[in-house]
């Protein structure tokens, strides 16, 4: 056992009232091997990498205590595919500790697979490795997309069976996050009418992560309009890169404004606002187009959770809530006209074309049935050169289709004093040439798990740390699926 100084943690959740959580350790499991420590993260976060990653497979399974750590289960309810749940909780994991980053910000480490908690109902605690790999891989990959995520910091095989619909290799997954705070967690003591304990997690949410509001006339008000700004942010990010959640419950919806749980997620390949490929989303209540809405839908439950804190006059706080919640569509359409915008070449000054010439091509990218990542970065080609046009043509069905569309395009980019290459630069920062490809990540999980072969994990996490470069010797994993490799369902 490593006898190591204590990290220098400070576990601040810990100090809040005992209903805030349960202290419960990770239950140890039989043979941990590591699978993937990421280093630069651990640095990052000003932690000793060298030890981290010496007693990696003791720490990261939960079977060597961090030093210094103070493990527990946080509480927080949530509503589920609209259904409220008063008691959910991390039943399967568990944060370790708290760490200052090098940049002075808080984060949390947490296991998920861990074991049992307080709040397992019948869950077994544990994690299949394939889900601990796909959420390492999406997780990291957004980050590198510029997207606010939690992070991967490591996965451990347990050398332990998990029983799902079969058996299954376990694995435990260690998260970095900025908190694990949902509007879930504010739920919970709201439906328990325990008011002052609304108001001691708000007053720890706005020391944590919305600092600035501390001086403001209405704390708790404008803690509110900052999260659903920062959500109507991360949603319009979402929609850049094709991102469907795919559970977008409100236990999995942060307050830090960050991606969090990556079950049956995935990246859009076609683009159509009714994708969904989630296997429990049979409604298509969690589909591509429809995640603005349900955005709003988890502010208006956050508004509803914080209303007895919005105003002393219940008329007034229900007024203020509401206009928050009608914010946030206001503010989503304003942060996905930005990322529209750039994502299509337009410059910053807008002109009365703009609106039409985007909806039109989302128009022709649907009814040709063209790939959505490679459309936009075949877009960057073509704004230029026209020669690259033909390259463009090739994802819709009709290759001439989008012919009409491009002159009245380069109409109204003539009309920007930007430089061709320059505008073109920029549409690749924002126009991705890699996402994780559903069957690209479905072939690395399988080889994973039915072979314990993970190169190809190790290859689409090198890549994916890049998604705006060329990377021509990976040409392959830029490609939509072919007929016969179409991912339809994906599962948690
Ligand atoms: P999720 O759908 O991943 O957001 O999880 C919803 C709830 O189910 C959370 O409270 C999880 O902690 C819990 N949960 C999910 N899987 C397990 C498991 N295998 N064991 C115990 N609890 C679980
Ligand atoms: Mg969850
Ligand atoms: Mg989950």
């Amino acid at each position: 056992k490593p006898m190591g100084k204590a990290f220098a943690f400070d576990n601040s959740y810990a100090r809040l009232p005992d209903i805030f959580f349960a202290p419960v350790d990770p239950t140890p499991v039989e043979a941990p091997q590591v699978i993937k420590f990421n280093r630069a993260l651990a640095q990052e976060l000003g932690l000793d990498a060298d030890a981290l990653e010496r007693h990696g497979a003791g720490y990261f399974s939960g079977n060597v205590p961090l030093p210094g750590g103070l493990p527990l289960a946080m509480a927080y309810a949530g509503h589920q595919f609209g259904r409220f749940v008063p008691r959910l909780g991390d039943g399967r994991a568990i944060l370790l500790a708290e760490v200052i980053d090098r940049n002075g910000r808080r984060r949390d480490i947490q296991l998920k697979g861990a074991g049992q908690t307080p709040y397992s109902r019948r869950g077994d605690g544990r994690a299949a490795l394939g889900p601990v790999l796909r959420e390492y891989i999406i997780s990291e990959a957004m980050h590198a997309l510029g997207i606010p995520t939690t992070r991967a910091l490591a996965a451990v095989a347990t050398g332990q069976a998990v029983y799902r619909d079969r058996v299954l290799p376990g694995a435990v997954f260690t998260r970095v996050a900025a908190s694990h705070i949902r509007v879930g967690t504010f739920q919970f003591f709201a439906a328990r009418g325990e008011t002052e304990n609304v108001r001691v997690l708000a007053d720890h949410v706005i020391d944590r992560h919305y600092p600035d509001l501390k001086g403001a006339e209405k704390p708790y008000l404008a803690l509110l309009d900052a999260v659903a700004d920062r959500q109507a942010a991360l949603i319009a990010k979402w929609l850049g890169v094709g991102f469907i959640h795919g559970v977008m419950n409100t236990d999995n919806m942060t307050i830090s404004g960050e991606t969090i749980d990556f079950g049956p997620c995935a990246f859009m390949d076609r683009y159509d606002p009714r994708t969904v490929y989630s296997s429990i989303d049979q409604h298509g209540r969690y589909a591509f187009g429809n995640q603005p809405a349900i955005g709003q839908w988890n502010i208006a439950r956050l508004a509803e959770a914080m209303l007895a804190i919005l105003d002393e006059n219940e008329d007034k706080a229900l007024e203020a809530a509401n206009a928050a919640v009608t914010r946030f569509m206001e503010r989503f359409q304003e942060h996905w006209k930005a990322v529209i915008r750039a994502k299509t070449g337009l410059g910053s000054e807008e002109q009365d074309v703009d609106q039409a010439l985007i909806r039109d091509l989302l128009v022709i990218l649907y009814e040709q049935k063209a790939d959505y990542t490679l459309a936009f970065r075949r877009l960057a080609d073509a704004a230029e050169d026209s020669a690259a046009d033909a390259a463009l043509g090739e994802l819709f069905e009709d290759p001439n289709a989008l012919t009409p569309w491009l002159a009245a395009w380069r109409d109204r980019l003539s009309q920007d004093a930007t430089a061709p290459q320059t505008r073109a630069a920029a549409m690749r920062k924002l126009n991705p040439a890699f996402i994780p490809r559903n069957h690209k990540v479905e072939e690395a999980l399988n080889a994973a798990i039915d072979h314990g072969d993970f190169s190809l994990f190790e290859a689409l996490n090198d890549l994916l740390a890049r998604p705006y470069e060329d990377q021509p010797a990976f040409a392959a994993y830029a490609e939509p699926p072919r007929p016969g490799e179409e991912i339809t369902a994906t599962f948690c």
